[in-house]
């Protein structure tokens, strides 16, 4: 379904429409091109809070990458990041700037208390109007739970109000802004998120708060294939979000077995051909659905490294109206599959070392929305499910939750026009997202350095108005 909308407001005559009727411009975003594309280029400023930590790997992990590096001379632990080996140029915030960044990443680690939040102004004050549009903005900071001060918690929290805030003002220009909430000692465990939320494939993901624990030990992974040698099991894989899950897996590098029920086979097919990808014919609801995948992944591969459990159905009525099926049925498919489905793979220790589990919710499922009582319940479902099975895992593997907005898909183009249009429009980017971002999302869940990436459920929706 295309947004006309986007395209017309993107003309010279759309703009100036927009502008006098003071109607709303997306931006169009830009994202993933090609397996060899820097995840970052232009200049982008790093800055950060006398103390902190994270800034030396935030450091190396740009200085290796097509980006031009600055830091902002007036910030102390930079000189230590500039001693470990980052090429950054010093730059004085004090002065008129007069370069355009792509991004801008400040480390708060280091805040002690509430009055060294005025670093993080000192730093985004003089240069988040030299951000460019399509930017990114990145802080990092402290896991609130893990400070035993209440002032360094409420600091570190505050973070999170700073974050949804500019990212509603950066939204107009296509840009993003999103917050790293680190465990102590968990530096090690960041690249994989810095470059995710610094590259295009975030681009419809905005003042979200992604906590990084300190995991097992991360692994270095390849840029262009960080998936290879990973079987990757997808459910609902035919068409849609999960369609693309599949194929954005393929392209990271992993042997993909799409799973759908038996009447959309010839669509699932046409997406496993081109990507070599195994089709399996399931319903998940089937009492015997957990064996027959296990028995699957049995009989082509020894185990499983991914599991993305995409299938999901709506029945909306509202709850008075509702009949006894569409609740059981949603909550089916959309929850209890899934759970069956891990237990069978755990139980039969087919899931890998570092494996991954990635389950799909949805912002109604935080929000909540009318006539999807039952959609609701069990998306909301899924993120306790998610949470409590993270404490859980074990062997280095992980279990995350996204939670889409507004995605362009079949479901959605469905919808009444006036409805559609809302949901199109009201968030921070003014457009909807595509099923691709959520696959991009998915995918750096999926990537071996995100060790410590657990138990997160990042929603992917532009930053909607809608929930939290
Ligand atoms: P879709 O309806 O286009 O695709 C869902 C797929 O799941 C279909 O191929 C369907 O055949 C399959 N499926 C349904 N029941 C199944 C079953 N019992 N066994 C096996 N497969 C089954 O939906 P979509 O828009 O691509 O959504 C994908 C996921 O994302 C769903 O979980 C959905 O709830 C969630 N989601 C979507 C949006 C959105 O805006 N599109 C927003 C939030 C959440």
């Amino acid at each position: 379904m295309s947004d006309r909308y986007l395209k017309f407001v993107n003309t010279p005559l759309g703009k100036t429409a927009a502008q006098s009727l003071g109607l709303p411009a997306p931006v169009p975003l830009k994202r993933w091109k090609r397996a060899d594309q820097p995840f970052i280029e232009g200049d982008v400023l790093i800055g950060a809070a006398n103390g902190s930590k994270a800034i030396s790997t935030v450091g190396k992990v740009l200085s290796a990458s097509a980006a031009k590096l600055f830091h902002a001379s007036t910030v102390d632990t930079l000189n230590d990041s500039s001693k470990s080996g980052n090429k950054a140029e010093a730059l004085p915030l004090n002065v008129d700037i007069d370069r355009k960044f792509s991004a801008l990443v400040f480390d708060a680690t280091g805040m002690k208390d509430t009055t060294d939040l005025k670093a993080v102004y000192d730093f985004f004050h003089p240069t988040i109007r030299k951000l460019a549009g399509n930017g990114r903005v990145v802080v990092i900071g402290q896991d609130p739970t893990t400070c035993r001060q209440p002032a360094k918690a409420a600091a570190h929290q505050a973070l999170e109000g700073f974050v949804r805030s500019v990212g509603k003002e950066v939204g107009k220009k296509g840009s993003t802004a999103n917050l790293l909430w680190m465990a102590p000692g968990a530096e090690q465990q960041l690249e994989s998120s810095i470059r995710f939320f610094l590259s295009p494939r975030s681009a419809y993901v905005s003042g979200q708060v992604t906590r990084i624990s300190k995991g097992a030990t991360a692994h270095a992974s390849n840029p262009v294939a960080p998936l290879a040698g990973k079987v990757a099991l997808v459910t609902g894989a035919s068409r849609g979000i999960g369609a693309s899950i599949a194929e954005t897996l393929s392209r990271d590098g992993a042997t993909v077995i799409g799973l759908d029920i038996p009447p959309a086979m010839e669509d699932l097919q046409k997406v496993m051909a081109p990507i070599k990808g195994k089709a399996m014919a399931c319903d998940i609801t089937d009492e015997k659905a957990p064996k027959q995948i296990a028995d699957f992944v049995k009989e082509h591969f020894e185990g499983i490294d991914l599991v993305i459990h995409n299938a999901g159905i709506t029945r909306d009525k509202t709850l008075g109206n509702m009949p006894e099926h569409f609740w059981d049925m949603t909550i089916a498919v959309n929850l209890t599959a899934e759970e069956l489905i891990d237990e069978e793979l755990m139980h039969q220790e087919l899931l890998r070392e570092n494996g991954r589990i990635v389950c799909i919710s949805s912002i109604s499922g935080i929000a909540g929305n009318f006539g999807q009582t039952n959609y609701s319940t069990a998306k909301c479902g899924v993120i306790g499910y998610v949470e409590a099975m993270a404490k859980q895992v074990k062997n280095g593997v992980t279990i995350n939750a996204i939670a889409p907005g507004f995605i362009e898909t079949q479901m959605t183009a469905a919808m009444p026009i006036t409805i559609r249009e809302a949901g199109r429009r009201m968030n921070s980017l003014s457009q909807g997202g595509l099923p691709v971002d959520v696959a991009e999302a998915i995918a750096w869940y999926c990537n071996p350095a995100s060790n410590g990436v657990n138990g997160n459920v990042v929603r992917v929706c532009g930053q909607s108005l809608i929930g939290k």
